[in-house]
């Protein structure tokens, strides 16, 4: 069968948080005041979803279930618009700081408030700031147990080189409660390292010719990009928050810039939301596997 030549279609996915709720600015005292901040974030990611109506594309939004209790019409029109939404727990707590119990708790809610808000049920989670370590694995089986079909958590930044497979279509990790696909966000390799060149504080930190010289280069490897951003990225306008020097330098570098980066991002590249993008290569793996056939390909 021959299939018309068409532009490859990668993943963009958008963690949905207010912007006091970033890591960064984590403490124990800020999170009894979360109630008392201005709320930015329908605002924001209204934003998004009408510049990507705009370029005709859809993306992933992994929702804090903290932030869909607030704004149900939100999470509610983003469904209604084809995007996909996913799951960023519910309460932005670190892996790495939450027992096991604790964490399952966590995930469950926001699953739960997310397919009562819009009758869909939510496949994909990403932990908050990738903290999903080799300190904290066990996080995996409890998503697998909790009826998660794929993570997006797990940012190594300093992994050897991957197979074109994996780069492809993300990868299969075995848990004990079964297995889980892992959708990592891109990283590119330089000097033996892989550099992350796929959203956040990098994208706002590199030119935009950079990024796009970087993923060009990914998307000749038969890489599927996997990007992410989010809304408080789009607003420089947002409150000022008390933090170390370089966390505040993190959060609010180039702000004023995103924007218009994320145009020439969606002008450059064709995107969709990670469960619409992934599973048909999820299946296709699947059904290779299954005829002894281990290539992988889009
Ligand atoms: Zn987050």
């Amino acid at each position: 069968m021959s299939m018309p030549v068409e532009r490859p279609i990668h993943c963009l996915s958008f963690d949905v948080e207010e912007h006091f709720q970033v890591s960064a600015f984590w403490s124990d005292a800020r999170r009894q005041e979360w109630d008392r901040y201005e709320s930015r974030v329908e605002r924001n990611t209204r934003l998004l979803a009408e510049l990507l109506a705009k370029h005709g594309m859809k993306a992933t939004f992994f929702i804090l279930g903290w932030v869909a209790e607030r704004h149900p019409e939100l999470v509610k029109s983003l469904a209604a618009q084809g995007h996909e939404v996913a799951s960023h727990g519910y309460g932005h707590e670190l892996v790495t700081t939450q027992s096991p119990a604790r964490f399952r708790q966590d995930v469950r809610v926001a699953k739960k408030i997310l397919e009562d808000l819009t009758g869909n049920p939510v496949v994909g989670y990403r932990a908050p700031s990738f903290s999903i370590t080799s300190e904290t694995a066990w996080a995996l089986s409890i998503l697998v147990e909790e009826g998660y079909v794929y993570d997006s958590s797990i940012y190594d930044r300093f992994r050897r080189t991957e197979s074109e497979k994996r780069l492809a279509c993300g990868f299969e990790i075995a848990t004990p409660a079964g297995k889980i696909w892992e959708v990592p966000p891109s990283t590119i390799e330089m000097l033996g390292l892989q550099i992350p060149v796929a959203g956040g504080g990098y994208f706002r930190l590199f030119p935009y010719a950079a990024s796009k010289n970087f993923l060009r280069r990914l998307e000749r490897q038969g890489a599927k990009l996997v990007m992410y951003l989010h809304p408080w990225e789009f607003d420089p306008e947002q409150p000022r928050m008390d933090g170390s020097w370089l966390s505040q330098f993190r959060h609010y570098l180039n702000l004023h810039k995103t924007e218009e980066r994320l145009i020439a991002l969606l002008e450059d590249f064709q995107f969709g939301a990670i469960a619409q993008v992934m599973r048909p290569l999820w299946l296709l793996e699947h059904e290779k596997r299954a005829s002894e056939a281990l290539e992988c390909r889009s």
